[in-house]
């Protein structure tokens, strides 16, 4: 069986010194591509130069991260943002992400919204799919999208609210579950709820899970059969079958073909 990760952040500096091991676990535990997200223009150089060192493994994804608003300059967002089209032509950059908005940071809510609609219409501009967060936002994301042309939407780590998962289907949006798959009734609920065709996997590592069995070690990409045993077991179909699904849909929503 193989997996793969859409959603991780291998250029944080939590996996710095241990970058090697990280590789070394996912390819030993068959997970055959990773799509490492940025926060800001460090992270998004370090992942261009990680996709570069892994071709095929690690792809990037590009973008400015809600959480940063409260320090990152006009400057950084211009500079990632010509990075992102100096990179158009690089096959290392499969999405622009991770952007969204958060309702947890409400003292930066405009500037939040305005970064966010900046990054929108970059991936509009230059056909890339995007990656997104939206803690507390979902539903008010859901409804805004639409007015943008976007070639394809990842919803990462959907939780809720449900109503706004019909709609999030309806539009074709893909939506990515990780290791709170074995232990969350309400992610359990979403993957009851949401297509197999349009689910994905993840770690979002390096963020830790404190509940059995991951115990808050260090995140790795080895979970992915984890989670996918999960799936199956939800959606009653064999693990094999779950995978291979989940390949299929990487490879659509990233244009990519996998080895
Ligand atoms: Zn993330």
């Amino acid at each position: 069986m193989k997996y793969v990760d859409a959603h991780i952040h291998l250029s944080d500096p939590e996996y710095a010194d241990c970058i090697d091991e990280v590789i070394a676990e996912a390819r030993n535990g068959n997970v055959v591509a990773m799509v490492s997200n940025s926060v800001d223009l460090k992270t998004s150089e370090g992942n261009l130069k990680l996709a570069g060192h892994y071709p095929g493994l690690v792809h990037a994804a590009l973008g400015v991260h809600p959480w940063n608003m409260q320090t990152i300059t006009e400057e950084e967002i211009q500079q990632t943002t010509r990075l992102i089209e100096e990179n158009r032509q690089n096959k290392a950059l499969v999405a622009v992400g991770e952007i969204g908005m958060d309702s947890k940071y409400m003292s930066i809510w405009e500037k939040q919204i305005n970064v966010f609609d900046g990054m929108l219409r970059l991936a509009e501009k230059l056909d890339l799919p995007v990656i997104i967060h939206s803690r507390g936002t979902t539903a008010q994301i859901v409804d805004m999208l639409p007015s943008y042309r976007l070639r394809k939407v990842l919803l990462h780590w959907f939780s809720n609210p449900i109503s706004a998962l019909a709609k999030a289907i309806d539009s074709g949006y893909y939506i990515s579950e990780g290791p709170p798959t074995v232990y969350s009734n309400g992610i359990q609920d979403v993957v009851t709820r949401a297509p197999l065709s349009n689910l994905l996997t993840e770690t979002d590592g390096p963020v830790r899970y404190f509940r059995k069995p991951f115990d808050g070690k260090r995140t790795t990409p080895a979970y992915m059969p984890m989670v996918i045993n999960a799936i199956a077991e939800i959606k009653k179909q064999s693990q094999t079958d779950v995978a291979a699904q989940v390949v299929r849909n990487f490879e659509e929503f990233f244009g990519i073909k996998l080895n």
